[in-house]
């Protein structure tokens, strides 16, 4: 995860809860993706490592567990430059120019000015930063499964050239719910959207109060579709199977209105958030405690990407 902005309610559910429960059957490797981060916010470096920090706090709130899974850093381990040099030594041009989430990004980040040789060649470094730990699975978006072709092909093509080194790993596509934003647009920072996991509760109640309901709603006798509406879609997140079906038939005889429903939905995303933010608390006030786990996971994924290293230095005879 790319350590760029706060950590919002889509990557809780979008993200993390999964991550979190992949731990209970894969060894996994999750990292902080700070290089992955200037290829977009080169002019802003400065605020990565401000990022980073919160966004391991983040984690581990939401419940990813040291002692399980592998949490570092990507810069702390240089040999992922290493191996993005020597793949981008065998990658041809064009499978970089037909990434369509390059040329989509491109159009994204408009703002951002990334014409650079960073930012293209961005795929290269993600194949290394998967091909280092040899992994088996790749926990993806659907969107996110033209970077894995590309991965794939880049670990076929490097088995092939030299010798059988890396696997090439599948995805592990898991149906996540996807969150809105409070303007029903998809949930981000850059769209001044996002509920926070560090929003305290009246933060909560006032951007919720700001969401988007069914636009054909004008007046509370009016009846409901609570189908187009971002307030259910975040009830059916939230919200107790039996109330949400509840919810869906009174909002469409006009038995339930949206003021009411809003403050029905702040209830239980304030619950939801309590425990997590407690153990947030916790945290920040234990920053020694976060770092020692950082170090410790960047330590252990450093040895694995050494052990991998050997073997492709020695396959490319470099
Ligand atoms: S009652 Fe609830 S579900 Fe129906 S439109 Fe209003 S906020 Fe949406």
């Amino acid at each position: 995860m790319r350590p760029t902005g706060r950590t919002h309610l889509g990557h809780v559910h979008g993200i993390l809860e999964n991550w979190r429960d992949l731990q209970k059957q894969y060894d996994c490797f999750y990292f902080a993706a700070d290089w992955h981060a200037l290829t977009s916010e080169y002019k802003e470096s400065a605020e990565i490592s401000t990022y980073m920090l919160e966004m391991f706090i983040d984690w581990l709130s939401v419940g990813l567990d040291p002692d399980r899974s592998v949490l570092f850093v990507q810069s702390r381990v240089k040999e992922h430059a290493e191996l993005f040099l020597l793949l981008s030594m065998i990658t041809p041009l064009g499978w970089l120019e037909r990434n369509p989430t390059y040329k989509e990004l491109k159009t994204e980040l408009v703002e951002k000015d990334v014409n650079t040789f960073g930012f293209f060649g961005y795929p290269v470094l993600q194949a290394a930063d998967i091909l280092m730990y040899k992994g088996d699975y790749v926990p993806v978006g659907q969107d996110q499964l033209p970077h894995l072709e590309i991965t794939r092909e880049i670990a076929r093509r490097f088995n092939y050239l030299y010798r059988e080194v890396f696997p090439a790993p599948e995805a592990l596509l898991t149906e996540v719910p996807i969150l809105l934003g409070i303007d029903g647009r998809k949930m981000s920072k850059s769209y001044g959207n996002a509920i926070y996991i560090s929003d305290a509760e009246d933060v909560v109640a006032s951007k919720i109060a700001q969401m988007i309901t069914d636009p054909q709603r004008a007046y509370r006798k009016d009846p409901g579709n609570p189908d187009v509406c971002s307030v259910y879609s975040f009830h059916r997140i939230y919200t107790e199977p039996d109330v949400v079906t509840e919810i869906a038939a009174e909002c469409r005889r006009a038995g339930i209105g949206c003021t009411d429903c809003k403050k029905m939905l702040v209830e239980r995303v304030v619950r939801h958030l309590a425990p997590i933010q407690e153990k947030r608390n916790y945290f920040l006030g234990h920053l020694k405690e976060v770092e020692a786990i950082i170090d410790q996971g960047t330590e252990k994924a450093r040895e694995v990407a050494q052990g991998t290293m050997v073997e492709v230095r020695d396959a490319m005879h470099v």
